[in-house]
């Protein structure tokens, strides 16, 4: 069996093309590397049926040979990538949804999309069901994310109605774990490199907004579980424990044993107030639910983050 991923040099695709590999995939590995890094993968390279290939997945996209699972995670993913990079973020998640789709569509191949808690926007349901339409700022700075990803839902929907295209879809809520980005600009990055280098820790606004966060390996089994079901409709996988970005960062600030102190700073523009996925779903219909405790996913992070702060 051969899968494509898009973004695979990315935090997530790199886990996902791990995780294929070690259920005897070949991989294609495909990456623009505007915020994916060839450090990720270079574990992987050599790797027999392991394939890198550098490219934008909003121009056209060809891959010999067969594939069965296109798994489409390219995209940037963070606040600040968005800010830097708003038409890019559009077009991934549009062109490159499309482009994906019709790769996916040409070899009969099943389509995963890695979609997001962002298309609830600041939600008005709490916790997040699958069945909540979402509270989008269309024209905010999230705007161009939170908008591409529900287009890329809704073109998905299309060619699984209208091309009969076999297609998943997973909402991905906060995740964490080796590989995410230093300067990524998201709190687990930001809060960590602070507290390793004894700088004060940015809280944006007052920290009572909310976040659940999910170790990495749990969420790549709920996806792996997920593209093998027959589930067409969203799916939420994230990790419902909930807790606010001020216990967050004192949490950080506990294990990495550091005398940082917690500064508060604005709070960008449309930032959430509250999430926390409902999973009632992915547990019934994958019987899935996430294994790793916080405490727990924090330490091998930050074992991560201590390497790549000291380079
Ligand atoms: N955040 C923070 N300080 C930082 C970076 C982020 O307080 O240095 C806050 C951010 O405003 C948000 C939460 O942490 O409320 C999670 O932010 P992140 O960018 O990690 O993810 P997202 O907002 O996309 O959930």
């Amino acid at each position: 069996m051969r899968a494509l991923v898009t973004g695979g040099a990315g935090f997530l695709g790199s886990h996902l093309c791990e995780k294929l590999l070690g259920k005897g995939w070949e991989v294609v590995c495909m990456d623009n590397l505007i915020t994916g890094d060839l450090k990720n993968i270079e574990h992987l390279v050599g790797v027999d049926g392991f394939t890198f290939v550098k490219v934008d997945v909003t121009d056209f996209i060809h891959v010999a040979g067969d594939v069965h699972r296109v798994f489409h995670f390219a995209s940037p993913a963070s606040p600040i990538d968005y800010l830097k990079m708003p038409i890019q973020t559009l077009k991934v998640g549009s062109l490159g949804t499309h482009k994906a789709l019709g790769l996916a569509r040409a070899k009969g191949a099943r389509f995963l999309m890695a979609s997001t808690s962002e298309v609830y926007g600041d939600p008005h349901e709490h916790p997040q069901r699958e069945t909540y339409w979402g509270n989008v700022n269309p024209v905010g700075p999230r705007g161009v994310y939170d908008e591409a990803k529900r287009f890329s839902e809704a073109m998905v929907m299309a060619y699984h109605r209208f091309h009969g295209l076999e297609t998943r879809i997973v909402r991905i809520f906060n995740t964490y774990g080796p590989r995410m980005r230093l300067n990524d600009g998201r709190a687990l990055p930001a809060f960590m490199s602070q507290a390793l280098r004894g700088d004060d820790i940015t809280v944006f606004g007052d920290g009572s907004q909310t976040r659940s966060f999910c170790f990495v390996d749990d969420l790549i089994e709920g996806i792996w579980r997920l593209s093998d079901s027959d589930e067409v409709e969203p799916t939420n996988i994230g990790n419902p424990h909930e807790m606010t970005i001020k216990e967050f960062a004192e949490t950080v600030v506990r294990l990495t044993g550091s005398q940082s102190k917690i500064t508060y700073h604005p709070l960008p523009t449309d930032d959430p107030k509250q999430r926390r996925p409902d999973i009632s779903k992915a547990k019934r219909v994958l019987g899935w639910e996430p294994k790793v405790p916080l405490e727990e996913g924090l330490r091998v992070t930050l074992e991560y983050f201590k390497k790549t702060v000291a380079v």
